[in-house]
């Protein structure tokens, strides 16, 4: 198959993320990826700043990663996990267990990070079934933020970018507190935590559990928020009985500053997902993780079981492979990586806010996000990019990288010059694509 030919028929057949069938976007063929490039079948080589969406933490065809996969593969790819275990998974679970915030007892794997939400989801409606109360069926959660595609973790994005007016006759409705406000630099407005409890002390009784993303927000609006929001929000889920669902799955691994984003907070949730990063980003796995007291109390109740078992659940392949990302990662100076990436964006893309149509600029950890004033032209933009040799995926008015954790300094740079080549003159037609 031709390059064109290939591009033509995937034009015509595939859909790709948020994408028009009719007119879709322009799309680059990949032929390999190596470290932190990415290589298009016609020769050209981009500098990977979005890690595959927050994934490929190691870069791409990482020895290590790529070794443990070869070896998994020689023993299974897969066995079902019903009646069934395997080293593997009860190697993960017990180096999860030993990483994530305190409390967190109890793994369920699964396929992919809203999967993961769902499930989070399953089991905080599960709790209060089995501990016989009829009334807390609603989540409650904070706009602009993200969980996933599926029907629970849609109804808990946020309403507008999910557009929820398209489904509205099947979506549960579920209750949207105001975005965090306090950025993560500023100092914490502390009205924020008497409208959260206004609200909870109104509600309690009809809510299951309270689920966002901690920290950052991500594809909702790639948002950094206090600390101390998060903290009250723990202290105030705990007085009024209500479940904390914390959503790790694009914060996890280090992509803040933190191993987990909940310790910018000190703060250990009931529930936890993780997923992203958690392979590496070379195969589809994700995890969510509860307390004890959660677990058993929904094993102590009719039906006595969890109501949930994925066909691929604890995938071996993909067990394998995010035991070895993880010992990677705890192993490789992640923290150092990840400073000098956070000292690198800051030095680069901080002095853009005096860019003219630039409404502000944010890093945290190995995230840096230009937001413009206004929505950009993502396709025109994506291609001059590319020419620049970079590959990022504006969204929005956003322009954002979050690069896999061993970029060069001088790859980090060129990324950067990238992003200065495209904020300055950005003014156009949005393409409209999320
Ligand atoms: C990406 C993401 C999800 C959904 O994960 P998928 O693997 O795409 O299903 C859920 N929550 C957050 C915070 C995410 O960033």
């Amino acid at each position: 198959m031709t390059e064109q030919e290939l591009l033509e028929f995937d034009r015509a057949h595939l859909w790709h993320p948020y994408t028009s069938a009719a007119a879709p976007l322009a799309c680059y063929p990949v032929a390999r990826a190596d470290g932190v490039h990415l290589q298009l079948l016609d020769g050209r080589r981009l500098i990977d700043g979005m890690s595959s969406w927050w994934s490929a933490i190691h870069g791409y065809n990482h020895p290590a990663l790529n070794a443990a996969m070869t070896a998994q593969i020689g023993r299974m790819s897969h066995v079902m996990f019903g009646g069934l275990t395997h080293e593997p998974a009860v190697e993960l679970a017990r180096l999860l267990l030993g990483i994530v915030p305190d409390g967190l007892e109890h793994v369920f794997f699964s396929d992919s990070g809203s999967v993961a939400v769902e499930v989070a989801m399953k089991m905080a409606l599960q709790y209060w079934h089995a501990r016989g109360c009829r009334t807390r069926h609603a989540f409650v959660t904070v706009r602009r933020g993200y969980h996933g595609d599926t029907w629970h973790a849609m109804s808990v994005s946020d309403p507008d970018t999910g557009m929820h007016a398209i489904f509205n006759q099947n979506l549960p409705r579920q209750y949207f507190l105001p975005a965090p406000r306090s950025g993560f630099y500023d100092s914490y407005d502390a009205t924020e935590t008497d409208e959260v409890e206004a609200f909870l002390r109104q509600h309690h009784e009809s809510i299951a559990a309270f689920i966002l993303e901690p920290i950052v927000q991500g594809a909702g609006g790639m948002r950094f928020y206090h600390p101390d929001y998060l903290r009250q929000v723990r202290r105030l889920c705990t007085e009024y009985g209500i479940l904390l669902v914390a959503d790790e799955i694009a914060t996890g691994f280090g992509r803040t500053g933190r191993l987990f984003a909940c310790e910018h907070a000190a703060v250990a949730p009931d529930i936890m997902c993780v997923g992203k990063a958690l392979t590496g980003g070379c195969l589809t796995l994700a995890a969510t993780l509860c307390t004890r007291e959660v677990a058993h109390t929904i094993s102590a109740a009719p039906p006595g079981v969890f109501m949930h078992g994925p066909t691929f659940m604890a995938n071996p392949l993909a067990c394998a492979t995010a035991l070895a990302s993880t010992r990677l990662l705890l192993e490789g100076g992640w923290q150092g990586n990840v400073a000098r990436i956070e000292t690198i964006l800051k030095e680069r893309l901080l002095p853009l806010r005096r860019a003219a149509g630039v409404a502000d600029v944010r890093v945290l950890g190995a995230i840096g996000v230009v937001e413009m004033r206004e929505p950009v032209a993502m396709a025109q933009i994506q291609r001059r990019l590319v020419d620049a040799g970079v590959w990022l995926r504006p969204f929005g008015r956003l322009i954002y990288t979050m690069p896999p954790y061993i970029i060069s300094p001088d790859d980090l740079h060129r990324l950067c010059d990238g992003i200065h080549a495209v904020t300055a003159g950005t003014a156009g037609t949005a393409d409209g694509a999320a």
